[in-house]
């Protein structure tokens, strides 16, 4: 599974660019077997993002103030 590598905005300054990794959200077919017969679920995996930046480099927020705050928008 590739990892997608991006570069947004700090969410606090607006200046600085934030190094992200993105774990793409996959579908995954999953078999289930029982005695009425068969089927196929189909799953999706949660898309999972990181900050990869220590900080910004602009206003210097640390990278844990900068993924709270994507979280809170429900961006990651
Ligand atoms: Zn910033």
């Amino acid at each position: 599974m590739p990892l997608v590598t991006d570069y947004w905005p700090c969410p606090l300054c607006g200046k600085g660019s934030i190094e992200i990794m993105i774990k793409p959200s996959v579908m995954s077919a999953k078999r289930t077997a029982c005695r009425a017969g068969r089927g196929t679920t189909l799953r999706k995996t949660k898309e999972q993002s990181f900050v990869v930046s220590d900080k910004c480099p602009v206003c210097g927020k640390s990278d844990e103030e900068i993924e709270k705050k994507w979280r809170e928008e429900g961006l990651i």
